[in-house]
C-alpha cells in the first residue's frame, strides 16, 4: 500500500507530469512570466466552464476576497457577517480593511453558514454577507440572496474550498459555486480541489462594470498604464501558475468525481457506527468534497486522532478553535459562549485523508481503523 497522505500532490503530478512540464517549458522559453497569454486564456478558459460572466485572475484567495470588498466599496464601520466557523482569510481582510466583522454560527451537519443565524445578525449597518462553501458543498444561496435582497446586502461568495460544485435551485436549475452572489472569490493553493503549484486565486462577477473596478484594484487601479483610477493592490496570477491551472481545469470533474466516490464509500462505511456522524449533503448543493469531515462524539476525537496517526492515518482537525477565541480578534468582544455551534464543532470535526488518488486498499484501511477503535473500547 502506498503510504497514505492527507493530500497525495506527488500521485497527481505523477499522472500529469508531461503535459505541466511542457506547459512549464514553454512560459520558460517566452519569457513572458507576468501578464503572458497563459492568464487570459485560463481566466476565460474557467470563465467557461463556470458559466460567469466575468472571471479575474489574481495572487491568492485571500487577496480575491480583499479586492472584492475594496471594489463594492465598503467603509470602515460597515458590518460584513459571515460564518465563524472558516478558515482565517475570510475575516482577516474584513479586519484589515477597517470594516465590523460580525460573526455568525454555522449549520451544525452541513458546517455551513446558518441562514437563521445570518439574520438575526442584521443591523441597518450591515453592507455585506460573506457565505464560505465550505469543504466543497455551497451554503444556502437561495435563502441567502433572499435575505440580501430584503435587506439591500451585496453577497461575496468565499468558493476557495468548492470549485467546481454546483448550486441547485428550487426549480431544479444550477449554477456553480462562485457565480451566485455579487462577487465569488476562489484560491489556488495547491492543496485546494482546483490548486497550482504555488499560490494564485480569482474573482468571478456577471457585472461588468465591477468586473473592470476589480481588475484595476488587482492591478495598481490602473485601466491604462500608469493612470491611477482607484487605490489598488499588486495581486496578478503568475503566468506559470496559469500554465498549470490550464492543463488542470481540464481534469476538474474527473477528480471532483473521485473524491466524491471516496466519500461515499466512507459514508457507507461509518453508516453503521453511532460515534461517527458523517457530514450531511445538502439537497441543494452537490458535495465536491474538498474535506471529508465528520464528527466524533464522546469526547474522543483527539484519542482517536493519535490512534490513526501511530497507523500511519493521517487527519486534521479543520478547525480546532472558533475565530472569536483566538487573540487577534478578542477586540472584538464577543463572549467565550457565544458561538455553541461553532464551540462544539471546534471540539468533534476530523477531516479524514480525502484527495483524487485515494486507492482501495488506502480506504479500506482507514474505515477498517477507525471502526476498530470505537469496537476496542
Ligand atoms: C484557502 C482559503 C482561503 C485563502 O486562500 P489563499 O489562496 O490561501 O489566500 C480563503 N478562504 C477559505 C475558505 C479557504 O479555504
Amino acid at each position: 500500500m502506498r503510504d497514505i497522505e492527507m493530500v497525495d500532490l506527488k500521485a497527481q503530478y505523477g499522472k500529469l507530469a508531461p503535459e505541466i512540464d511542457n506547459a512549464i517549458r514553454s512560459v520558460l522559453t517566452s519569457t513572458v512570466f507576468i501578464k503572458g497569454p497563459e492568464v487570459r486564456q485560463f481566466e476565460e478558459d474557467l470563465r467557461k466552464y463556470l458559466g460567469a460572466g466575468q472571471v479575474i485572475s489574481c495572487a491568492n484567495g485571500t487577496d480575491a476576497l480583499q479586492i472584492a470588498m475594496m471594489a463594492l466599496g465598503l467603509k470602515p464601520g460597515d458590518e460584513v457577517i459571515t460564518t465563524n466557523f472558516t478558515f482565517i482569510a475570510t475575516v482577516e481582510v474584513v479586519a484589515l480593511l477597517g470594516l465590523k466583522l460580525v460573526l455568525a454560527d454555522p449549520d451544525p451537519f452541513t458546517y455551513n453558514i446558518s441562514v437563521d443565524a445570518v439574520r438575526k445578525a442584521i443591523t441597518p449597518k450591515t453592507k455585506a454577507i460573506v457565505p464560505v462553501h465550505l469543504f466543497g458543498q455551497c451554503a444556502d444561496m437561495e435563502s441567502l440572496l433572499n435575505l440580501a435582497k430584503e435587506n439591500d446586502l451585496f453577497i461575496i461568495e468565499d468558493g476557495a474550498q468548492a470549485t467546481g460544485a454546483d448550486f441547485i435551485f428550487p426549480d431544479g436549475k444550477k449554477k456553480k459555486a462562485g457565480t451566485i452572489g455579487t462577487i465569488g472569490t476562489t484560491s489556488f493553493f495547491p492543496s485546494k480541489n482546483l490548486g497550482c503549484y504555488g499560490d494564485g486565486g480569482a474573482l468571478y462577477t456577471n457585472d461588468e462594470d465591477l468586473a473592470r473596478k476589480i481588475r484595476s484594484i488587482a492591478n495598481h487601479g490602473m485601466k491604462v498604464k500608469y493612470h491611477h483610477d482607484d487605490i489598488g493592490v499588486n495581486s496578478r496570477l503568475d503566468t506559470l501558475q496559469a500554465a498549470i491551472l490550464n492543463i488542470k481545469l481540464k481534469y476538474l470533474d474527473q477528480f471532483n468525481a473521485a473524491r466524491r466516490s471516496a466519500a461515499d464509500y466512507y459514508d457507507e462505511a461509518f453508516s453503521g457506527c453511532r460515534e461517527v456522524i458523517i457530514p450531511e449533503r445538502s439537497s441543494f448543493s452537490t458535495h465536491i468534497f474538498h474535506q471529508y469531515t465528520v464528527r466524533i462524539k464522546s469526547g474522543r476525537r483527539d484519542e482517536l486522532r493519535k490512534y490513526l496517526a501511530d497507523k500511519k492515518i493521517p487527519s486534521m482537525v479543520y478547525y480546532p478553535g472558533p475565530l472569536h477565541t483566538q487573540n487577534a480578534y478578542r477586540y472584538l468582544g464577543y463572549g467565550e459562549n457565544d458561538f455553541p455551534v461553532t464551540s462544539e464543532l471546534c471540539g468533534e470535526v476530523l477531516s479524514l485523508p480525502m484527495h483524487p488518488d485515494l486507492e482501495q486498499d488506502q480506504l479500506d484501511y482507514i474505515a477498517i481503523s477507525v471502526l476498530e477503535f470505537f469496537n476496542k473500547k
